[in-house]
């Protein structure tokens, strides 16, 4: 066994659904964090090796090492091991496997991305961009669309201010859109829908519109649109590709290491704060991936 000390924890949108679904008062908060080695009995682990684990909210915890990934030693001095859970960790996972395998996009086609400025968007934005693509983002901030416009979306906008969303969506992308990696679902994804071009594909990523519900929302329902462009319309999750978590996290480090792939951070600092991060994270505080540094 060996003992880990927590050095950065995620927040995600996840732990808000699956925590309401499978936990109880008094568990330990369901969770991923970088964790330094400090004492060991287990060879393939010596101290002072990071790793990333999944042990909930805790600043030190005891394992065997059966799930624990080791960030590699080759992991570059210049990098933030923080980014081992956000671009160069599950987020980014979830943007690579999404694009690649859900939307399967084609250079010239057009991406619709929402929830662009977060964890997951804005590497979706980047990576169509590099596939060739053009990108649409939409994010809660005139600060988030100034930053999708920096790190190269061809069109971006303030979903909450807009007066019309169906009217800014069309703007954006007059012809439509090819592609639509929703991470949002809710009456953004009803509209959405009716601008895709024909045999559009559409990732659903996630709902998090959705995830506070304590009475599922009432559509416009998704078939008509989806029969009339004979659409496809496919939920995943990033465990699907655990079996090529190598090869996504190979090419992630290799674009952010040739500048092709921005990584912004938003940290908190302190344990203590995790709540306070999180339910900040839910409300739209966070600029790219919502990290607490211990
Ligand atoms: P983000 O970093 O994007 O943070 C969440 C963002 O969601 C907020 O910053 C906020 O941005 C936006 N948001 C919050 N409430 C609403 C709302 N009511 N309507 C529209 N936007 C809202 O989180 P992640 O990148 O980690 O996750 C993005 C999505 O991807 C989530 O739905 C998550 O569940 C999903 N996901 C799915 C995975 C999978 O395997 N399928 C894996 C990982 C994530 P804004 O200011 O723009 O509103």
């Amino acid at each position: 066994e060996l003992l880990l000390e927590s050095v950065f924890l995620s927040v995600d949108p996840y732990m808000r659904p699956y925590s309401r679904r499978d936990m109880k008062e008094g568990d330990i908060m369901i969770g991923t964090q970088v964790a330094r080695v400090v004492e060991s009995k287990n060879p393939a682990f010596t101290v002072g090796t990071f790793v990333v684990a999944g042990s909930g909210w805790r600043t030190h915890f005891i394992s065997d090492g059966k799930d624990l990934q080791l960030i590699p030693s080759s992991w570059p001095e210049s990098l933030p091991r923080s980014l081992a859970l956000g671009t160069v960790g599950m987020p980014g996972l979830t943007a690579y496997f999404g694009l690649l395998e859900v939307c399967k996009i084609k250079p010239g086609e057009t991406v619709l991305v929402n929830a662009a400025a977060g964890a997951v968007g804005s590497v979706v934005g980047q990576l169509a961009k590099i596939g060739g693509c053009k990108v649409v983002g939409s994010a809660g901030s005139d600060e988030k669309v100034a930053y999708l416009k920096k790190i190269g979306f061809d069109e971006a906008f303030n979903y909450k201010t807009v007066t019309s969303l169906d009217e800014a969506l069309h703007k954006a992308s007059p012809d439509g859109y090819d592609c639509f990696f929703d991470n949002v679902g809710g009456e953004f994804a009803s509209i959405a829908i009716n601008q895709m071009k024909k045999y559009g594909r559409i990732a659903v990523c996630g709902a998090i519109s959705q995830y506070h519900d304590s009475m599922p929302q009432k559509g416009p329902y998704v078939q008509v649109p989806i029969v009339l462009k004979e659409l496809q319309m496919e939920g995943f999750l990033v465990t699907r590709w655990n079996n090529r978590r190598e090869e996504g996290l190979k090419a992630l480090l290799k674009w952010v290491m040739e500048g092709k792939l921005k990584c912004h951070e938003q940290v908190t600092e302190g344990f203590e704060n995790m709540p306070a991060a999180f339910i900040g994270m839910l409300k739209g505080e966070n600029l790219g991936k919502a990290i607490v540094k211990v």
